[in-house]
């Protein structure tokens, strides 16, 4: 049975007193094995500070991003060593922001994935099309051709999680409807059914792009939903827990 994944994405928000957010969080949430897991993907900054108030709580800590290598002469960056290090057990990889700010192709996610599996944490490997392509009629092909490209050849189908965010939805307001979050999420399953077999159907696929606590039992219920990536609402405890409670 799959275990659905709420998980926040708080880009580059937050300092070092929102830490009391993530402990109102960690607060609410008594670890258990079964119902929905519950993850805050941070700035870099906060993510060792904040794994200390995760401790003993349900909350997962993850990272936003890492670079495809271990270690290294590569200045601002940061290896999934390190986010494992500082108490990260999930990383995202290839948001859509990630993609148009630091050109990050497709090639690049799937070594950043591959690096954040030998880390032994779990990448999420976004992809979503944008507005022009959804416009174009392209939806489908660009997001099977960022499936095929992102997903590393060592990736297997319970270590890996997908996230579909279609970056016209993401932080506009703007939410996909359940047809088009069903259409997709349903043909990344036949993806990875294709490339997993039957192990393929366990395999996580998150919705994101303005997620909040109005709207996320009926994208939670669409068929193959099996959680979300929430960026804005995730940044209150208040929305964020709303949002899980409905999971
Ligand atoms: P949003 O962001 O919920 O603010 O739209 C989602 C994301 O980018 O992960």
């Amino acid at each position: 049975m799959t275990r659905t994944l709420i998980a926040g994405n708080w880009k580059m928000n937050g300092l070092v007193g929102s830490l009391t957010e993530i402990e109102r969080v960690a607060a609410a949430v008594a670890p258990s094995q079964t119902g929905p897991e519950i993850l805050l993907c941070l700035p870099a900054t906060l993510i060792h500070p904040a794994a200390a108030k995760a401790e003993g709580s349900a909350l997962k800590i993850g990272g936003e991003t890492c670079h495809p290598k271990e270690k290294g002469a590569h200045t601002g960056d940061i290896s999934a060593e390190m986010l494992k290090d500082a108490g990260a057990t999930y990383v995202i990889v290839g948001h859509s922001e990630r993609r148009a700010d630091h050109g990050e192709t497709d090639a690049v996610v799937a070594s950043q994935a591959s690096a954040a599996l030998r880390a032994g944490i779990t990448p999420i490997i976004c992809v979503g099309e944008t507005l022009a392509q959804r416009d174009a009629g392209d939806v489908l092909n660009v997001i099977s051709e960022q499936i095929a490209g992102s997903i590393p050849s060592e990736g297997a189908a319970d270590t890996i999680v997908v996230a579909y965010e279609p970056v016209w939805a993401i932080g506009t307001g703007r939410v996909a409807n359940s047809e088009q979050i069903a259409e997709v999420h349903g043909f990344i399953r036949e993806l990875l059914t294709k490339q997993f077999g039957e192990a393929g159907r366990g395999t996580r696929i998150l919705y994101g792009g303005s997620m909040n606590p109005g709207n996320a039992e009926e994208i939670l219920g669409v068929a193959e939903v099996n959680g979300g990536l929430i960026g804005g609402a995730s940044l209150k405890a208040d929305d964020f827990l709303a949002i899980y409670r409905l999971a």
